[in-house]
């Protein structure tokens, strides 16, 4: 079985926990896209993980894990997260560890860079995570960057090394009269937080080709939301990648294969980290009450997000862009306080209502069309069966599946592992 994990709408929609989920029947698990600017929250019998860059498989034993060539890997950030995950007892070796030599090195420069530029931009800002991520992007198109597997030849990395610092020291002197970096220093920096995982760098594009012929089951973890994605998400407020299911395989390195699958995670109510149009986003009390009861603060930087009701034409245009054959509809639990539901059902362009997500100005000018339904009004964290859902409860369910067009496979009501419905 070849799967997408994906998510529908603007991320954080509990992808780290439905990974880890089903992760149990998979060989191996392959980030495909994006860095260390989101983060996958799992909690298990051995505690709870953010992870950033490692996929989520990384916390079952038996499990490959792969980091294909469409990431940016800080590798700072990565020798953190795995030297915490091993102080928790997580063994981590090449073994079930395997970092694509295609994969780009996002550097410190690339992290000045954007905090660089978010700080010109002031209160015109983009809400970058500052991780670099836009800065290593560009570079990656520019062809100015170095890769994974730069690292295994010495000689040769420094040779690179000191022309892209020639080249980024016009634009970070130039440009923003900030001080230069130099190419000693990113050497060394290369030589502490990168030289150690040079055991795991490999071609992972020949690995997944093996394992896909051999019928081993391949999951493709993404991070981040449809509405992120570069092309098809809410432009310019997205992230620098393909967040999208049909990107899983040229992202993962093996862009001959077909998906058998693609699951779609959404959440049973809206949530959006940093700026850009969220017609949905509730305010005041009502949105307060909505974003304490579902604890949304940032996994990766702590911010609150801003929070709002189920959006109708952004989850359908969600599910539609990721081609998903089924959904998992994550965090049911949180919307048990409310006696009734606030569902947004249409948006408002211009006078004229319109079921579809629109773009551009017309997604800038949209205005909320909201109904309520009855809540449930009863914890539902306990329930594992479709049968335990009180009434109301499975209404909302059916509600959305038949408003998004699209199976509801999975249910989740907590952030632990067994805390999930199975729809059969
Ligand atoms: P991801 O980026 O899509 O993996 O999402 P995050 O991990 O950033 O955010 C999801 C958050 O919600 C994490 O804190 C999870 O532990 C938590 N979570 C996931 N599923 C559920 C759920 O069904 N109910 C509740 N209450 N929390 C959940």
């Amino acid at each position: 079985m070849l799967t997408a994990i994906v998510g529908i709408n603007w991320g954080d929609e509990g992808k780290g926990r439905m990974v880890d989920l089903l992760s149990e029947n998979y060989d191996i698990v392959v980030r495909y896209q994006g860095g260390n600017n989101a983060g996958h929250t799992v909690v298990n019998e051995r505690g709870k993980f953010i992870l950033n860059l490692l996929p989520s498989g990384i916390l079952r034993p038996g499990t490959v894990n792969v980091m294909g060539p469409g990431m940016v890997i800080d590798v700072e950030h990565l020798y953190g997260e795995v030297s915490r995950l091993r102080e928790a007892g997580i063994e981590i070796t090449p073994e079930h560890l395997k970092i694509s030599d295609r994969a780009t090195i996002c550097m410190p420069y690339h992290k000045l860079l954007d905090c660089l530029e978010e700080d010109r931009l002031a209160d015109k800002k983009f809400g970058s995570t500052r991780r670099g991520i836009a800065p290593v992007y560009a570079d990656k198109f520019m062809k100015k960057t170095l890769r994974m597997g730069d690292i295994l030849s010495k000689d040769g990395l420094k040779e690179k090394l000191s022309d892209i610092v020639e080249w980024k020291n016009l634009t970070i002197c130039g440009g923003y009269h900030a001080e230069p970096v130099t190419a000693e220093d990113m050497l060394s920096w290369l030589n502490t937080y990168a030289a150690p995982f040079a055991d795991y760098i490999c071609d992972t594009s020949e690995y997944l080709t093996e394992a896909a012929k051999d019928g081993k089951n391949i999951m493709f973890e993404a991070q981040l939301g449809a509405l992120r994605d570069i092309d098809y998400g809410i432009y310019p407020y997205t992230s620098s990648s393909s967040t999208i299911a049909a990107y899983a395989p040229i992202g993962a390195g093996i862009p001959q294969i077909k998906l058998d699958e693609s699951i779609g995670i959404m959440k049973a109510y809206s949530s959006c980290v940093g700026e850009g149009p969220f017609t949905c986003e509730l305010f005041g009390k009502e949105g307060e009450k909505l974003r304490a009861a579902g604890n949304e603060y940032g996994a990766a930087t702590g911010r609150p997000r801003r929070v709002g009701g189920f959006d109708i034409p952004a989850s359908r245009y969600g599910v539609r862009v990721q081609g998903a054959d089924s959904i998992a509809l994550t965090k049911m639990d949180v919307l048990s306080y409310l006696e009734k539901i606030p569902v947004c059902v249409a948006y408002k362009v211009d006078g004229a209502l319109t079921e579809k997500f629109p773009t551009g100005d017309a997604l800038a000018k949209a205005e909320p069309v909201y109904e309520y339904l009855d809540g449930w009004m009863s914890d539902i964290s306990d329930c594992r069966d479709i049968g335990d859902l009180p009434e109301k409860a499975l209404e909302y369910v059916r509600y959305i599946e038949k408003k998004t067009d699209c199976k509801i496979k999975y249910i989740s009501v907590g952030p632990s592992r067994e805390q999930y419905i199975e729809v059969k």
